[in-house]
């Protein structure tokens, strides 16, 4: 049942002139880093680099007091999102990533957009000075460092975790690592544990092995493939043990409902969890030009897959149409009524903080949808939202 949409091609990356690569111009300057660092293209970018520096997202730069701003309906993110940081940048090329390297000529790398928002850099002594001294009245629930595609990401991120985890409880504020497999071995994967990480995600995004190509491997000039995917998924399942490790998937690069829904169920039949954006076409990348998910598509697929991940409910039990969308979900109607109108399995997917299990720390403000059209609810969904919710499912409310 799985197809394959050709509209939804990347377009082609362009040569990149030799004077912008590899963060030239950012090295070049050589200007010195004043404490924080609020992206701004019109002035020469600091050479900052991990582990001294990390990027965090506009929504954790507010909760933790570095950066003034307010969030539509938030009040705090829950998560800090560590985000490592070097004038090269991520030597990868996925095609929807607004960090991608084909930007090198556009914009330094501090300076990129990324889940549709900036991300400022901060010290890493500041930031966890900060958490430090806030104790058990930090707003956040959970850490997660995430690394990208650079030959000093591994030995970064177990410099970073390890700071963190010297001066924080990883009990108190559990740490969660979102990988990067293509220069790791299984053996970073067991040191990262060892340090004192709590989950550990891949980042699979691509539903399927044709548009994990098309979009994040040779399509676009990109190092990442499939099977290393898996392998270090495979070794984080053994490492990290059930309900410790999980992947990322977009949902709308092409693939069918179907295809996301059986790789749902097989990632929680290997015991893992599986998080979940909407494609959003992030301005600047090679996919800026394509369309965002369709609502109703997006609303099905985050409804199966969190009947898949917290109500046992199965891929096989759903009926699907012939061009693999879900016509039905399998289960009574007062029991998918009760899962729509509690309206977690539309909040954003992420590990968890302390509030619920399906209840994740990682709420992503916005990072998969303007707030005018919103994708995951980085909120509880109050019954006004649930409303919208049902029309975009297409499913009628409820008669109490
Ligand atoms: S590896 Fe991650 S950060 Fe780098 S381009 Fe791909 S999605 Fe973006």
């Amino acid at each position: 049942m799985s197809c394959f949409r050709p509209e939804m091609q990347p377009r082609e990356p362009a040569p990149i002139p030799v004077e912008f690569k590899n963060g030239a111009r950012v090295k070049a300057n050589g200007v010195e880093p004043q404490g924080v660092y609020l992206p701004n293209y019109n002035i020469l970018t600091p050479h900052m680099r991990s582990p001294e520096y990390v990027q965090m997202s506009t929504a954790a730069a507010i909760t933790l007091g570095v950066m003034k701003g307010r969030m539509y309906r938030c009040t705090c993110t829950r998560c800090l999102n560590l985000l490592l940081t070097y004038p090269e940048g991520c030597r990868a090329n996925c095609a929807y990533c607004g960090l991608a390297r084909h930007r090198e000529a556009e914009r330094d790398y501090a300076d990129r957009n990324f889940i549709r928002v900036d991300w400022p850099a901060v010290p890493l002594e500041r930031t966890i000075d900060i958490v430090a001294q806030d104790g058990a009245a930090s707003p956040f629930h959970r850490m997660c460092i995430s690394m990208i595609t650079h030959p000093r990401s591994d030995e970064d991120a177990r410099t970073v975790l390890k700071q963190w985890t010297d001066r924080i409880d990883p009990s108190a504020i559990p740490v969660s690592i979102l990988s990067n497999p293509t220069t790791m071995t299984r053996e970073d994967v067991k040191r990262l544990h060892e340090l004192g990480a709590d989950i550990f995600t891949v980042a699979l995004d691509a539903a399927t092995p044709e548009i994990f190509d098309r979009t994040r491997g040779k399509g676009v000039q990109s190092p990442h493939s499939w099977a290393k995917y898996w392998e270090i998924l495979m070794d984080a399942r053994e490492i990290f043990g059930p309900q410790k490790f999980g992947a990322h998937i977009i949902v709308g690069m092409g693939e069918t409902e179907y295809d996301v829904l059986s790789l749902v169920q097989k990632i929680v039949d290997l015991g893992g969890h599986s998080h979940m954006f909407c494609f959003f076409p992030e301005k600047g990348s090679l996919m800026d030009h394509l369309p965002a998910t369709p609502r109703e598509q997006w609303r099905r697929v985050q409804l199966g897959r969190y009947l898949i991940d917290y109500r046992g409910r199965r891929v096989e039990q759903m009926k699907f149409d012939g061009e693999g969308r879900v016509s039905d979900f399998g289960i009574p109607q007062g029991e998918l009524d009760e899962v729509i109108d509690a309206g977690i399995a539309f909040r954003t997917s992420g590990c968890p903080g302390k509030f619920a299990e399906d209840v994740s720390a990682c709420d992503r403000p916005y990072g998969d949808s303007p707030p005018s059209n919103i994708a995951s609810y980085p909120f509880q969904p109050n019954k006004r939202d649930v409303g919208k919710i049902r029309r975009q499912l297409r499913i009628v409310e409820r008669k109490h």
